[in-house]
């Protein structure tokens, strides 16, 4: 444990020099666009305290992954060197772009939009689609699809509910899977795809699975971001690319509408990785994501008892707040706390994450685990996946570890899905 006092007064200092780094341009003038080329890829050494991290995040650059005291980001030469000036220590380890290149290997044809050569097993949004499709034809009475609405873009945001009885409305506990909110976590989609497979294919052979499914009524949206997801391939070509696409794009897992930027958890700046957007919900994928859970209000309860939030990566189960990096705030007690926490660290045991608060890592506000908790009273969960650490690389395994990966999810997922009971 860490002496809170003293660590922020070291926090407060860093994030006045921070600041003097990033407001030294003229009035009006943003911060340096990550779109902007030469971004390096670097290990950040130095902050190993969460508010030192919340500075770091905060100074704009892309945060990749988080672990162990390190943190991995992409930023431009003139991020990099605010960074060194506040103290921290900045170790190169690639070239963000010469990385994807040499991950994505040869183009495919331009307005192809699919997976580089090798990497075929990964769903694109139309290969999902039709995955949700052949559920729900091939197991008529236990999965059903639907959409919540459309992204920006205009793509449908598919859904499918699985339950026995599954057109019935019934008087069960419910669970939602979300996947994809951010575009270049494509390991997410195929996390959501498992699910949807797990719980179809083998309810005629699995009494665990069958138990679960006639009990339960689940809700799987394998991309909530599928204009970003699609943008992020285009011509089989890897982009890094972690927002929504409206203009210059809104992080959506920065724009839920509890507490929505309160905190310097998100970013005003639209060119910054964590745009929280203009307003709470202004990104179409979160709104229809939101009122789709706000319908699900019958007779004044919340059937939605349990959520997980697929996104890569790191190896971390996290729950709320992220807003604040105390354990209990409004809406949270010692009691509450202690759930979120016994469930975190049970599903954790099974697949070797690492359990703890979102704000262990750094405080980030609008998000959807704050909402989901805060708004509704659902247990929501952050799953961040497979690998543990990495560069720009750690977005794109290889698909070999697909089968892997999404099954070393199944008992948390059990877990989680008893705990709605
Ligand atoms: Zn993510």
């Amino acid at each position: 444990m860490f002496t809170k006092r003293r660590v922020l007064g070291g926090v407060a200092a860093t994030i006045g020099l921070i600041m003097v780094a990033t407001t030294a341009s003229p009035a009006g003038a943003q911060p340096e666009s990550q779109d902007a080329p030469q971004r390096g890829v670097y290990e950040v050494r130095g902050a190993t305290a969460a508010p030192e991290r919340t500075a770091v995040a905060g100074s704009g650059v892309d945060v990749l992954g988080v672990r162990d005291g390190g943190m991995t980001v992409v930023a431009s030469p003139d991020q990099a060197r605010g960074l060194r000036a506040s103290g921290f220590a900045l170790e190169q380890v690639g070239d963000f772009d010469a990385m994807l290149a040499r991950r994505s290997g040869e183009a495919r044809a331009a307005g192809v939009n699919d997976f580089p050569p090798g990497d075929e097993a990964y769903h694109n949004y139309a290969e999902m689609t039709a995955a949700l499709r052949a559920a729900a034809r091939d197991y008529p009475d236990l999965a059903r699809m639907s959409s919540v609405g459309r992204s920006y873009e205009g793509r449908e945001l598919h859904m499918l509910k699985i339950s026995d009885n599954v057109a019935q409305d019934e008087d069960e506990p419910e669970v939602l899977f979300t996947c994809n909110q951010h575009a270049r976590e494509h390991l997410t989609t195929e996390m959501c795809l498992h699910i949807v497979d797990r719980f179809t294919s083998e309810y005629a052979g699995d009494p665990a699975v069958r138990q679960l499914v006639d009990s339960r009524e689940i809700w799987i949206i394998p991309q909530v971001n599928p204009d970003g997801s699609e943008y992020d391939i285009a011509g089989g070509q890897y982009k890094g690319w972690r927002k929504n696409r409206q203009g210059r794009g809104t992080d959506p897992n920065r724009n839920w509408g509890y507490r929505w930027g309160c905190c310097g958890g998100s970013s005003g700046y639209p060119s910054s990785q964590t745009y929280r957007g203009p307003s709470p919900f202004s990104a179409p994928e979160t709104r229809a994501v939101a009122d789709f859970v706000g319908s699900r209000v019958v007779g004044g309860s919340q059937q939605i008892a349990a959520h997980i939030d697929f996104h890569t990566f790191s190896e971390l189960v996290l729950w709320p707040y992220g807003y604040t990096y105390a354990d209990t705030a409004p809406g949270m007690n010692a009691e509450q706390a202690r759930r979120f926490q016994d469930i975190g660290r049970q599903m954790a045991r099974t697949n070797g994450y690492t359990p703890q608060q979102s704000s262990d890592l750094y405080i980030t506000d609008g998000s959807v685990n704050d909402w989901m908790w805060a708004e509704h009273g659902i247990l929501s969960y952050t799953f961040e996946m497979y690998p543990r650490s990495g560069g720009i690389g750690g977005f794109y395994p290889p698909a070999s570890v697909i089968p892997r990966e999404t099954a070393r999810n199944d008992d948390a997922v059990d877990i989680l899905l008893r705990a709605a009971g």
